[in-house]
């Protein structure tokens, strides 16, 4: 085949093609059907200076959807920040489903803690404060934690994302999801190189789009890179 009608023209920027039509979605679909302790969460992590990490109330939905779906029970996230997508997945997953979630920082886990146990799902959480790289090593020594993992929902560091990947794909079990937040980082994947881009966004541009790359061409997964959120890239494990 050509390379060229392996391309199809793309007739418009996107399918959103307004904020009042993402506006649309969150006020019909979405927040209609938000948990109240969602809703909290939200609500008290959009007074935090860091707010524009927590994950969007329509991705929220989602991924507690997805979760439904594959009957997820054993999962893993890298990044809690306050919670949101953390809530999202504890309220998931059935009563004696688990979470094993890991961030460096113990403190804005704190602010949503409270939330997350009103919510009644704390006991579903196993939260380790430290960077995620060695904790994922330390499970794979343990050969019993390979493929045991129905779900990996990794959303911190863009510059590990590799690392997480090359462990990850050993400890989600074949047919089990790993999803990747942020892949369309800010929309700078697409950017011409020398557009203006704030600091962080240049600085983790390179990662994200070697990430992209590397999916694409990994013969181990199965993808879809959905424009939900800042863009997330569900893998399939096949083998
Ligand atoms: N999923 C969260 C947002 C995460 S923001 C939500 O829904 O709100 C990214 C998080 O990654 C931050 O909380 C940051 O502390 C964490 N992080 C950064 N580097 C990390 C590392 N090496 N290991 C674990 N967590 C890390
Ligand atoms: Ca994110």
């Amino acid at each position: 085949m050509a390379a060229e009608s392996r391309h199809q023209e793309v007739g418009h920027k996107s399918l959103l093609q307004s904020d009042a039509l993402y506006q649309y979605i969150l006020e019909t679909s979405v927040y209609p059907r938000e948990p109240e302790s969602m809703r909290e969460l939200r609500e008290i992590t959009a007074k935090h200076p860091w707010n524009l990490m927590t994950t969007s109330a329509d991705e929220g939905q989602f991924l507690a959807l997805l979760l439904k779906l594959i009957a997820a029970k054993n999962t893993i996230e890298i990044g809690v920040f306050t919670g949101y997508s953390l809530l999202a997945t504890a309220l998931a997953l059935p009563h004696d489903g688990k979470i094993l979630a890991l961030d460096i920082n113990r403190e804005n886990y704190e602010i949503g803690l409270p939330v997350i146990e009103k919510a009644g799902v704390a006991h579903k959480i196993d939260f380790r404060e430290g960077p995620a790289l060695p904790v994922l090593d330390l499970l794979l020594e343990d050969e019993k934690s390979h493929g045991s993992f129905d779900f990996a929902f990794v959303d911190a560091d863009k510059d590990n994302y590799l690392n997480y990947h090359k462990r990850l794909i050993e400890l989600v079990k074949v047919g089990g999801v790993i999803g990747y937040d942020n892949t369309l980082w800010n929309g700078s994947v697409a950017a011409a190189p020398d557009a203006p881009m704030r600091k962080y966004v240049r600085h983790y541009r390179s990662f994200v789009l070697e990430l992209n790359k590397f999916l694409a061409a990994d013969p181990r997964i199965e993808i879809c890179q959905l424009p939900v959120g800042d863009g997330i890239t569900l893998c399939r494990r096949i083998s």
